[in-house]
Order: structure tokens, then C-alpha cells, then sequence
């Protein structure tokens, strides 16, 4: 039996304000007839909801639009300092936490230092130092995003073992927040986070659907459909590292063998290197790694294969070669519209996406995989702090009680 929801009063009103104050963020400065036909309301539905946001001090009027036929209209605007969220960036070398705005503008960022102490007293000593240093008024603080390595128990925020993170098992990370600071707190998969930063911020338009490839020591994924985070069951979607891409190939730290991670992520491009030069094949690397027993890492391959390097510029290539093939696959499952690369490997090399797209469009099935974008993350370089901001701002602007209290 299906259960059927029916709005009452309050929840179609909180609806409405949420349709508007998310038009106005993405498209303002827009005037109140614009909003009333977008949305099928009256116009004394949008003014009341216009007012009530206005008083609140989250849009403000922004000048006149074109007349059409009468007076010009006036049109509204998000003030952007009138929201702000901790974003608490959970990585496995680095902690920081910031304050970032509705427009992902990130102030007072603050870094936990090397202690060996549990995670949880890290992360509340780091926040409690954020809050004391910053000028941004208390008020002003809607809210606490945090991203942070999987796996993460989807249901009550629940960070469970991340691999690479020592110490960590089952911390109810978004409930502690939730009590210590009495803020609304979710928590959300890194590569997911990153690639809700995109849409939020970056050059995503609403409604299409995007692949975000998080290619930097590990290789993670992020599936955005609609504008909205896909998670499958359990959390489980997006693991695009883990796709199998060659049956005999080399061991991923999943266990598995032949993982798209295994060929292509930063750590697979060294281990690669490592294992020609070990062979014999002539690399400006070998002298530093053979002689000096020097560890080498994905910065100092780039900076030889753009000396010249051929060992180093085949081994990026075939790791983008692979890249490709793996989305190659993706497409063929959920064709998306963009495929937006974020991590070090590409911002250090970007010459690895043409490489990647020319194989994807060539193998993948539809004809229609021709008109995919492939780009750099625009937020490539903060993507961390402003994805953990964008998955608290999304959750406040859906839901905009939780803004008012
Ligand atoms: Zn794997």
C-alpha cells in the first residue's frame, strides 16, 4: 500500500519560500512577476513571501527591470552575507574548518594541528577557534557542512572505518555537531561534496546531470542528477575507481584488481613510473629514485613529462587513456551532460581531460555522448571547504525553517 503526503497550510507556504528564495540565488535580480509565472502563484503570494524574506535580511532590492507596457519593476537580489556556514573539511592529511557565505565567499580559515589526539577533540577545539576568531555575527551562522572520506552511514551521519584514516570507526560525527553547537549539521562523502560544489558554485546550469572524477591519491567519484546528490543504496554510488577495467591488471586497495584507481590515480601514475624505471626504461626520475632512493611524487612526473620526460608523458597518457575507457562505461550507463575533473592530478596536468574525453567519445555507445562537456572543476583549487559549505546550504535553502530559527 502506498502512503499518500498531503501538504497542509504551512508546508505548502514553507515550499514556496524555498522556490523563491533558491530563484532569486540562482537568477537574480529577478522581479516579482517573473517569480509568480515561473511558479504558477499570485502575485500577493510572492509579495507576502518577498516581504517576509526582505524583513528577514536575506534579499534586498536591487534597482528596476525592463517596463513591459506599465511601471518598471523592481527587482530582488540575495544579500549574500545574510547566510554563512562552517564547513568542516575532514581530510586524511589535513582538518580545516571555515566560515563560507550563500555565494561560497570563505572567510577565517583555520587548520587543526598535529596532535595525537582523538578526532572529535581535534575537530571541536578547531571549531571552537573558528567561532572565537572570526567577525562574522553568531546570528549569521546557519548551519555546519562537513565532508569527509567514505564510508559514511547515510542514515544518521555515521563516519564508519575510512580506509586511509587511523582511529576512526563508527564516530557519530553529525549528532556530536548537531549537541555541541546546536546547529543543523549534515555530513556528506567527500567526492559527493565536491561535486555539489560544482553545481552550486561552479559552471553546472540547474537541472542537467554531472560525473565529478576526483583524481588525486585515490580515484573517488560524485553523481549529480538533476541538481541533486545521487547516492544509491546505502551511500554506495559513484565509486567509479572501483570500476573494473581490466580483469589481470594491478591490485587496488579495495582488494579487487584492475580498479580504474589501480590505473589511473595519482599514486597509480608513481607506482607506475617506479616499476619502468626499476625495469630499465630511461626517465629523468631514475637517477633521484634509483641512485638517491629518493620517493617521488605525482608533481615531480608532471614537472618531467613537461621537460620532456617520455617515460613520464606515456605513463599520464595511458593513465588518461584508462581514465577515458572508464568513463566510457559511465556514459553508457547514465549518459550525463558535463564530466567536470577535480583533484591534483588534473589541475596539475589538464592535459590529461582531452586525452580521457577522446577516448570516452570514442568508445561510448550513444551518438549523443558526442555533446558531453569535459572540464576542470571551476573550484578546483577550494573545491574541499566550499563542497562541505554546499552540502549544509543546500539542506537550508530546500528547507528554509531551518533558516528562520
Ligand atoms: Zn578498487
Amino acid at each position: 500500500m502506498s502512503t499518500v503526503h498531503v501538504a497542509n497550510g504551512d508546508t505548502v507556504k514553507q515550499l514556496n519560500r524555498s522556490l523563491i528564495l533558491n530563484e532569486i540565488r540562482r537568477n537574480g535580480p529577478v522581479p516579482k512577476i517573473e517569480l509568480a509565472k515561473k511558479f504558477d502563484l499570485t502575485f500577493t503570494a510572492v509579495g507576502n513571501i518577498i516581504t517576509e524574506l526582505s524583513d528577514m535580511g536575506f534579499i534586498k532590492e536591487a534597482g528596476y527591470g525592463e517596463s513591459k507596457g506599465g511601471r518598471r519593476p523592481i527587482l530582488y537580489h540575495m544579500k549574500w552575507d545574510s547566510v554563512y556556514v562552517i564547513a568542516l573539511v575532514i581530510g586524511v592529511n589535513k582538518i580545516s574548518a571555515s566560515l563560507v557565505n550563500a555565494k561560497g565567499g570563505v572567510s577565517d580559515d583555520v587548520t587543526a594541528d598535529e596532535e595525537s589526539i582523538p578526532l572529535i577533540n581535534k575537530i571541536y577545539i578547531l571549531i571552537d577557534r573558528l567561532l572565537e576568531e572570526t567577525s562574522v555575527e553568531t546570528d549569521k551562522i546557519s548551519g555546519i557542512g562537513v565532508s569527509a572520506p567514505g564510508p559514511i552511514d547515510p542514515l544518521d551521519g555515521k563516519m564508519l572505518a575510512p580506509p586511509n584514516l587511523d582511529g576512526v570507526n563508527n564516530i557519530s560525527m553529525q549528532h556530536l555537531l548537531r549537541e555541541r553547537y546546536n546547529l543543523p549539521t549534515v555530513i556528506e562523502k567527500d567526492a559527493n561534496a565536491f561535486a555539489l560544489a560544482e553545481q552550486w558554485f561552479g559552471h553546472v546550469e540547474a537541472n542537467k546531470s554531472i560525473l565529478y572524477i576526483f583524481n588525486d591519491e585515490g580515484l573517488g567519484g560524485g553523481l549529480i542528477i538533476h541538481s541533486r546528490i545521487h547516492r544509491g543504496l546505502g551511500n554506495g554510488a559513484g565509486e567509479i575507481g572501483h570500476m573494473a577495467i581490466d580483469m589481470d591488471g594491478p591490485k587496488c586497495n579495495c582488494g579487487n584488481f584492475g580498479c580504474l584507481e589501480a590505473l589511473s590515480s595519482g599514486i597509480a601514475i608513481q607506482r607506475r613510473v617506479k616499476e619502468e624505471i626499476r625495469r630499465g626504461f630511461p626517465s629523468s626520475l631514475a637517477d633521484d629514485y634509483l641512485n638517491d632512493g629518493k620517493e617521488f611524487t605525482i608533481d615531480m612526473v608532471v614537472h618531467h613529462a613537461k621537460k620532456g620526460d617520455a617515460l613520464s608523458q606515456q605513463v599520464l597518457n595511458e593513465a588518461g587513456r584508462y581514465l577515458g575507457l572508464g568513463i566510457a562505461n559511465a556514459i553508457n550507463l547514465f549518459t550525463p551532460d558535463q564530466i567536470v575533473f577535480g583533484g591534483s592530478v588534473t589541475r596539475l596536468y589538464p592535459e590529461m581531460i582531452p586525452v580521457a574525453e577522446d577516448v570516452a567519445k570514442r568508445r561510448a555507445f550513444s551518438p549523443y555522448a558526442r555533446q558531453i562537456t569535459f572540464s576542470e572543476a571551476a573550484s578546483n583549487n577550494q573545491s574541499d571547504s566550499i563542497g562541505a559549505a554546499a552540502v549544509m546550504l543546500q539542506k537550508l535553502f530546500d528547507d528554509s525553517e531551518l533558516l528562520i530559527v
